[in-house]
Protein backbone atom coordinates (compact mmCIF):
# COMPACT_ATOMS: atom_id res chain seq x y z
CA UNK A 1 0.00 0.00 0.00
CA UNK A 2 1.17 3.57 -1.04
CA UNK A 3 1.00 6.49 1.16
CA UNK A 4 -1.92 7.53 -1.14
CA UNK A 5 -4.15 4.48 -0.30
CA UNK A 6 -7.04 4.98 2.67
CA UNK A 7 -9.56 1.95 4.52
CA UNK A 8 -12.44 3.65 3.21
CA UNK A 9 -14.63 6.06 2.47
CA UNK A 10 -17.95 6.85 4.84
CA UNK A 11 -20.87 8.38 3.47
CA UNK A 12 -23.44 10.18 5.60
CA UNK A 13 -26.00 12.42 5.39
CA UNK A 14 -25.28 16.49 5.76
CA UNK A 15 -27.94 16.83 8.71
CA UNK A 16 -25.75 18.95 11.10
CA UNK A 17 -27.63 17.41 14.17
CA UNK A 18 -25.84 13.90 13.38
CA UNK A 19 -22.00 15.18 13.04
CA UNK A 20 -20.76 14.80 16.23
CA UNK A 21 -22.48 11.51 16.93
CA UNK A 22 -20.61 10.23 13.22
CA UNK A 23 -17.33 12.05 14.20
CA UNK A 24 -17.39 9.99 17.65
CA UNK A 25 -18.50 6.85 16.04
CA UNK A 26 -14.85 7.75 13.29
CA UNK A 27 -13.30 8.03 16.00
CA UNK A 28 -13.77 4.80 17.68
CA UNK A 29 -13.74 2.84 14.36
CA UNK A 30 -10.75 4.06 12.27
CA UNK A 31 -7.39 5.39 12.73
CA UNK A 32 -7.22 8.80 11.57
CA UNK A 33 -6.80 9.90 7.94
CA UNK A 34 -7.72 6.63 7.04
CA UNK A 35 -10.82 6.97 5.32
CA UNK A 36 -12.68 9.71 2.59
CA UNK A 37 -15.84 11.02 3.55
CA UNK A 38 -19.11 12.45 1.65
CA UNK A 39 -22.11 13.72 2.66
CA UNK A 40 -25.48 14.29 0.60
CA UNK A 41 -28.56 15.20 1.73
CA UNK A 42 -30.56 11.27 2.62
CA UNK A 43 -27.23 9.34 2.29
CA UNK A 44 -28.41 6.33 0.85
CA UNK A 45 -31.38 8.02 -1.43
CA UNK A 46 -28.32 8.72 -3.61
CA UNK A 47 -27.39 5.63 -4.89
CA UNK A 48 -26.02 7.23 -8.48
CA UNK A 49 -23.66 9.76 -6.32
CA UNK A 50 -23.33 7.31 -3.88
CA UNK A 51 -21.31 5.00 -6.84
CA UNK A 52 -19.49 7.45 -8.60
CA UNK A 53 -17.84 8.74 -5.26
CA UNK A 54 -16.61 5.17 -4.80
CA UNK A 55 -15.56 4.64 -8.15
CA UNK A 56 -12.95 7.55 -7.16
CA UNK A 57 -12.10 6.55 -3.89
CA UNK A 58 -11.63 2.74 -5.19
CA UNK A 59 -9.56 3.94 -8.03
CA UNK A 60 -7.46 6.24 -6.68
CA UNK A 61 -7.10 5.72 -3.02
CA UNK A 62 -7.52 1.86 -3.25
CA UNK A 63 -10.07 1.71 -0.30
CA UNK A 64 -11.17 -1.21 1.12
CA UNK A 65 -14.44 -0.83 2.58
CA UNK A 66 -17.36 1.33 2.10
CA UNK A 67 -19.34 2.71 4.80
CA UNK A 68 -23.04 4.55 4.50
CA UNK A 69 -24.80 6.12 7.37
CA UNK A 70 -28.23 7.14 7.11
CA UNK A 71 -30.34 8.65 10.05
CA UNK A 72 -33.64 8.68 11.83
CA UNK A 73 -35.73 11.67 11.13
CA UNK A 74 -33.97 12.67 7.98
CA UNK A 75 -35.56 15.73 6.28
CA UNK A 76 -34.40 14.17 2.42
CA UNK A 77 -36.77 11.11 3.25
CA UNK A 78 -40.02 13.43 4.90
CA UNK A 79 -42.82 12.42 6.52
CA UNK A 80 -42.87 9.39 4.75
CA UNK A 81 -38.94 8.50 5.84
CA UNK A 82 -39.80 5.19 8.32
CA UNK A 83 -37.21 3.20 8.92
CA UNK A 84 -38.32 0.67 6.73
CA UNK A 85 -37.60 2.92 3.84
CA UNK A 86 -34.20 3.82 5.09
CA UNK A 87 -33.41 -0.18 5.32
CA UNK A 88 -34.70 -0.86 1.97
CA UNK A 89 -32.36 1.50 0.36
CA UNK A 90 -29.69 1.14 2.43
CA UNK A 91 -29.42 -2.75 1.14
CA UNK A 92 -30.05 -1.47 -2.49
CA UNK A 93 -27.43 0.51 -2.33
CA UNK A 94 -25.37 -2.10 -1.03
CA UNK A 95 -26.16 -4.71 -3.44
CA UNK A 96 -25.23 -1.83 -6.00
CA UNK A 97 -21.48 -1.48 -4.77
CA UNK A 98 -21.07 -5.04 -4.06
CA UNK A 99 -22.60 -6.16 -7.60
CA UNK A 100 -19.89 -3.05 -9.25
CA UNK A 101 -17.22 -3.17 -6.46
CA UNK A 102 -17.18 -7.37 -5.47
CA UNK A 103 -13.48 -6.08 -4.08
CA UNK A 104 -15.19 -3.60 -1.57
CA UNK A 105 -16.43 -4.76 1.87
CA UNK A 106 -19.88 -2.67 2.64
CA UNK A 107 -21.51 -1.55 5.49
CA UNK A 108 -24.71 0.25 6.85
CA UNK A 109 -25.97 1.95 9.56
CA UNK A 110 -28.92 3.76 10.91
CA UNK A 111 -28.20 6.41 13.20
CA UNK A 112 -30.76 7.26 15.44
CA UNK A 113 -31.63 10.44 17.08
CA UNK A 114 -29.61 9.87 20.55
CA UNK A 115 -26.83 8.67 18.83
CA UNK A 116 -27.30 4.83 18.61
CA UNK A 117 -25.52 3.29 15.48
CA UNK A 118 -27.90 0.41 13.95
CA UNK A 119 -25.89 -2.36 11.98
CA UNK A 120 -28.15 -2.72 9.00
CA UNK A 121 -27.30 -6.45 7.47
ZN1 LIG B 1 -30.72 13.49 6.61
Amino acid sequence: MNNHSCEAIVITCIDFRFQEYIHKWLEENFQPNTYDRGAFAGAAKNSDTILSQIEVANRLHHIKKAVIINHEDCGAYGPKGHIDHHVRDLQQVKKQISEQFPNLEVATYYLHLDGTFEHIV
